[in-house]
């Protein structure tokens, strides 16, 4: 087999066009070369335009604007060993971190200087989920890695965000759900089938922290996947929650998530259907909840979407402060990265303004520390999640 980490060729960019490489920043958009980008997942040295070397890039296999994604600076050299090393590094901090759980994010792409790559850990189980198609080659090191050096029975991949079912990589795809434990949580986990990863490990700060608040709460779960967030409140303490979800298969991993903790499961707490909807039918006929937590999916996807997916998240925003009752506490989130934390709160002020009601931030969150943000790379900042209070 031909060496992977072999450069296809040298892309020049356009005269100036290095400056965002000076501030250490990984991309390079189609407008910043000079030539075009070779075909293929190799990757290709960066060079400026007066030919000084500038490091190894990943190519970009979205057809979008982003062509390529800096692996490697300068003269480094873009190999198994630099690979290695990284994802040493990236297992290291998440040692350092000692997170109560056995399920991480142990490579979190561009924050552990492997852009595009996401690995998710649930148990002895290695999700990596490529963002890029150039990592494919690269695949049999980083399982190797995950196999001997951290010890996983299995790895699988999932491609394009989870929408396609896993493929393994090493050892056997796992029967059924692969049971995690959070603090004193359990989770059931579908790594073959469900969505991104199988769970969303970004938010496990922000479960916890609806678990302190949540004693004696009624709860409104909007957009719960398997019910992370229903579950934490109520072993805090919640007197009920009602999880809405469109998805049926995540509804079914939402009861198997009450029944490994032991909460019972009442079918008016599982509601299928689409949250926007729902939420309005609950506004209806008078509803009224202490918490409830907001966590869509992204909703501005590129930047064409931003106008709609504010107004997705000043309409969503809207119904839950509606059926917020006075003194509750409203958890809101978005994970679009093209929406920051300043996109979030005028989306919230306008559903506020509407509402009529009055919004107090107590807590600006993201989330967990087993996704680090590269300093110079903002953009991959995903998660906002605002804490507020509604008197
Ligand atoms: N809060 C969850 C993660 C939510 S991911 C957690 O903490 O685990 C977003 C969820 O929204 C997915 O489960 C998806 O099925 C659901 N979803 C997407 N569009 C929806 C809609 N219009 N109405 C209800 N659910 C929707």
């Amino acid at each position: 087999m031909s060496d992977p980490f072999a450069p296809s060729g040298t892309v020049r960019l356009r005269p100036g066009r290095e400056a965002s490489l000076g501030r250490r920043h990984p991309w390079l958009y189609r407008g910043a070369l000079a030539d075009p980008v070779p075909a293929g997942p190799a990757p290709v040295l960066v060079a400026a335009a007066d030919g000084r070397r500038l490091g190894t890039a990943l190519p970009g296999s979205s057809g979008g604007s982003l062509a390529l994604r800096m692996v490697a600076w300068g003269g480094e050299r873009w190999d198994a060993a630099l690979l290695r090393a990284r994802l040493e590094r990236a297992a290291e901090l998440r040692r350092r971190l000692t997170i109560d759980s056995d399920a991480v994010r142990l490579v979190h792409a561009e924050g552990d200087s492997l852009p595009g790559l996401v690995i998710d850990r649930y148990a002895d189980v290695a999700v990596v989920e490529t963002y890029e198609a150039a990592w494919r080659p690269l695949l049999d090191e980083v399982s190797a890695f995950l196999r001997d050096a951290c010890g996983c029975a299995a790895v699988l991949e999932r491609e394009g965000a989870g929408r396609e079912p896993a493929r393994v990589l090493s050892g056997a795809a796992p029967v059924g759900p692969v049971v995690i434990r959070e603090g004193r949580l359990a989770f059931p986990v579908d790594v073959v089938g469900g969505q991104k990863t199988g769970f969303f490990l970004d938010q496990r700060d922000n479960r916890h922290r609806v678990g302190e608040l949540a004693a004696g709460c009624t709860v409104l779960n909007l957009f719960s996947y398997s019910g992370g967030f229903a579950v934490a409140a109520l072993a805090g303490g919640a007197r009920r929650a009602v999880n809405v979800d469109a998805s049926r298969p995540a509804l079914e991993l939402a009861r198997a998530a009450y029944r490994l903790n032991g909460l019972t499961v009442a079918e008016d707490d599982f509601v299928r259907g689409d949250a926007f909807a729902v939420a309005r039918e609950m506004v209806a006929a008078g509803a009224r909840f202490d918490l409830v937590v907001v966590d869509p999916p992204a909703f501005v996807r590129r930047q064409g979407e931003r106008r709609r997916g504010l107004d997705g998240y000043r309409d969503v925003n809207l119904q839950a402060l509606r059926l917020l009752a006075p003194g509750g506490l409203l958890l809101t989130c978005s994970c679009s990265a093209l929406v920051d934390e300043e996109g979030l709160r005028g989306a919230l002020l306008a559903a506020a303004l509407d509402a009529g009601r009055e919004v107090l931030l107590l807590e600006w969150r993201g989330a967990a520390p087993d996704h680090p943000v590269a300093l110079a790379c903002p953009e991959t900042r995903h998660l906002k999640a605002l804490l507020c209070r509604v008197p």
